[in-house]
């Protein structure tokens, strides 16, 4: 990400060469009156025990640090109440982030995917390789085959992915990704899309969704991530080699330290500097410059919570017919 990489490199070297807001985009969240007819903003709060064990989530994501910018707070919630998570990256990150050789960049994002995905527990990654900032080259059609066939060999249940509908998304493996994954996850349902693969694996729909957006998105859930903040503090800790978390903290510390100076909310380590850096300035204070889309605090702010994420939210649509069998069928 050419903006992050500037952002990062320049409060590094010790100030901005341009207003932030010069290169932000915007995460705008529609106005309540922009969801269709009827449907409210659902708040998702934490359920007790592990009512989705059982269960499997996909998490996917073009780059290393996508999710842990946007999702890992409901990603871990997810998996905190029973969900078996799986990770799938679709590029190889060969364009953006720490190393001057194409080489360095793939082993470092790879490197940093790898331990984003030990500290949140996904149970395997998944790498598709795909170039990164080329996905738009390649035949969707070859990434929807690939996703269909992984949909129906985890049996997956729920996606997190980048909405297929966003506005004004920049970064095409962002929105070539998430149409990929919206079409893939219902032809993963049919047994007329690549029926050779039913020889080894089922139909399988995906059914419920959660995509987030950088740009503007009509926004129907807000989950409630108070519980697992930290835990995406240290997710975005992980990924060290490109976004604007890792080791940016301390980075920032020890240049102002040369300067004989310090801010005294990144503390007296490394760790806390990281730790700070990425809940107070990365997470909030900074969220639109750093991230391009609002503070998870002021997200959860309007709706009474601490920290939120919010997204568009697909579920089953049938559930009321199912309800309506259930309380009137009768025996014959
Ligand atoms: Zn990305």
């Amino acid at each position: 990400m050419k903006r992050r990489d500037f952002f990062e490199k320049s409060i590094i070297a010790g100030g901005l060469a341009m207003p932030a807001a010069a290169f932000s985009s915007k995460g705008t969240e529609s106005p309540a009156g922009s969801l269709p007819e009827g449907e409210e903003v659902f708040i998702e709060k934490p359920l007790a025990g592990r009512p989705h064990e059982g269960k499997v989530l996909a998490v996917i994501q073009p780059h290393c640090d996508d999710i842990a910018y946007y999702a890992a707070g409901t990603v871990a919630k997810l998996m905190h109440e029973g969900y078996t998570g799986y990770l799938i990256r679709t590029t190889n990150d060969d364009a953006a982030g720490a190393g001057d050789s194409i080489g360095e960049r793939v082993l470092n994002n790879e490197v940093s995917n790898e331990a984003f995905a030990k500290v949140m527990g996904f149970k395997k990654v998944y790498d598709l390789g795909y170039r990164n900032h080329r996905m738009d080259e390649y035949n969707i059609q070859e990434i929807k085959g690939r996703l269909i066939f992984l949909f129906r060999l985890l049996k997956v249940d729920t996606v997190v992915s980048f909405d297929p509908w966003d506005h004004y998304e920049e970064n095409p493996d962002h929105y070539v990704t998430a149409r990929a994954v919206e079409a893939a996850r219902w032809m993963a349902g049919m047994n007329t899309d690549y029926p050779e693969q039913l020889e080894v694996v089922e139909p399988h729909p995906v059914i419920e969704r959660y995509y987030y957006a950088r740009g503007p998105q009509i926004v129907n859930r807000i989950v409630d991530i108070g519980n697992f903040i930290d835990k995406k503090v240290e997710a975005n800790m992980a990924v060290v080699s490109q976004g604007g978390g890792g080791r940016t903290g301390s980075l920032l510390r020890r240049r102002l330290a040369a300067e004989g100076k310090r801010l005294p909310i990144l503390g007296n380590d490394d760790r806390t500097a990281d730790f700070n850096y990425i809940k107070n300035f990365m997470l909030d204070q900074f969220s639109e410059s750093i991230r391009g889309i609002p503070s998870d605090r002021k997200t959860g702010e309007k709706y009474g919570l601490e920290w939120a994420e919010k997204f568009r939210y697909f579920g089953s649509n049938d559930q009321g017919m199912t309800d309506y069998i259930r309380k009137n069928a009768i025996s014959i």
